[in-house]
């Protein structure tokens, strides 16, 4: 039995599961792993994934999204390289020097400004990040990529490694946009040797192979969601998200449900409430769908409030009747799919209000 302290709404987190499907990539992909732990580990507490995943033999990098992110791992005692994915705002340079940040160089301007502020003792480590056809970040040439190289002052960078994204990894109708990708990332790096070289994201690693680079990223799949919904790795899935019924009452035939009377019982019905809702990042479009009671699937009626939600039920369903929103029975790629989005963004809006319990 799971105790809540505050409300009866939140994520089991199963870290056994995230060492699993390390385990499990790794067999795949033969060579170490960057963690991608960045928006508080995919909403999974990256406090709790950071130390699970810091003795793993497989793990030698963390990726994050801010220098913030970075700095809290640091303080963590993380003591392997980590990475920001992102750009940072530069009046932070003594923070990247102080905390020993790896930083993606992703543009001549970027790069410029960094020379023109830096007065450190030490270089920057940075990975040169190569825009492949995803046109987000990075280089877009090789004579850019020559040139950062060239004009790159030593005694400011230390350029650690060259790494590119994929746009279209997890969909098996873009395989050749894929492979354009790669080519040009292997055109661009030409015979330059580096410690690192990354492309490998979690679809790259599970559809695709590659050869050049010597570490993969890997974000999703880690917490044992499938990028493109089709299973073919045994991945366990770390989150779950269950609520309990609250309250149990019956409405007769007529009455309305919630805000703006959107729905209206067609006879006598159990209505159960459930403390979640948009403000646990429950979004409010996840009226209609479905969650999990006792062994049966209930329907969600009227509309979803900030904080609590109700659910058509019948009389078998209980005060204090366990609910899953997702987990075991109602698996993430299925619940996102229903709501027209991926998985990454469930997890990532699951708000901090939410306690994650971890097991
Ligand atoms: N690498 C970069 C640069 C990313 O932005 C991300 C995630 O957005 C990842 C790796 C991890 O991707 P995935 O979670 O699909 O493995």
């Amino acid at each position: 039995v799971i105790v809540t302290h505050y409300r009866d709404t939140y994520a089991r987190i199963q870290l056994d599961y995230l060492k699993d499907n390390v385990n499990t990539l790794y067999q795949k992909v033969k060579k170490p792993m960057m963690a991608i732990i960045k928006a508080n580990a995919y909403g999974h507490g990256y406090k709790e994934v950071a130390n699970s995943l810091k003795e793993n033999p497989h793990i030698s990098m963390f990726g994050v999204a801010t220098l913030k992110e970075a700095i809290d791992l640091r303080k963590l005692g993380i003591q392997q390289d980590i990475l920001v994915l992102g750009a940072i705002p530069l009046e932070n340079l003594d923070k990247v020097v102080k905390y020993d940040i790896s930083l993606s160089l992703f543009s001549l301007d970027y790069m410029k400004e960094i020379q023109s502020l830096f007065h450190h003792q030490k270089p920057i480590k940075v990975h040169i990040a190569i825009d492949t056809g995803m046109n987000r970040i990075g280089l877009k040439s090789k004579e850019e990529f020559e040139k950062v190289l060239k004009l790159c002052s030593t005694d400011i960078f230390q350029i650690d490694g060259v790494f590119t994204h994929f746009a279209t990894a997890d969909d098996d109708l873009q395989k050749a946009a894929y492979e354009n990708q790669l080519s040009m990332f292997y055109e661009i790096l030409g015979d330059h040797q580096f410690k690192y070289i990354h492309c490998q994201n979690s679809a790259s690693m599970m559809y695709h192979h590659e050869t050049r680079s010597n570490i993969a990223r890997i974000g999703i799949a880690m917490y044992g969601v499938d990028p493109a919904g089709d299973e073919c790795l045994q991945l366990k899935q770390v989150m779950s998200l269950y609520s309990k019924v609250v309250m149990v009452k019956k409405v007769h035939k007529g009455e309305h449900i919630g805000y703006g009377f959107t729905y209206q019982a067609d006879e006598d019905e159990y209505i159960a409430t459930l403390p979640i809702g948009y403000a646990d990042g429950f979004v409010r479009a996840n009226q209609g769908r479905k969650v999990y009671i006792n062994g049966h699937y209930y329907p969600i009626v009227g509309r979803v409030c900030m904080d609590q939600v109700m659910v058509k039920v019948d009389e078998s369903v209980a005060l204090h009747d366990l609910v899953e929103i997702f987990g075991e029975h109602i698996p993430l790629s299925q619940m996102a799919k229903e709501l027209d989005t991926i998985p990454y963004e469930i997890v990532c809006l699951i708000s901090e209000r939410v306690e994650r319990i971890y097991e």
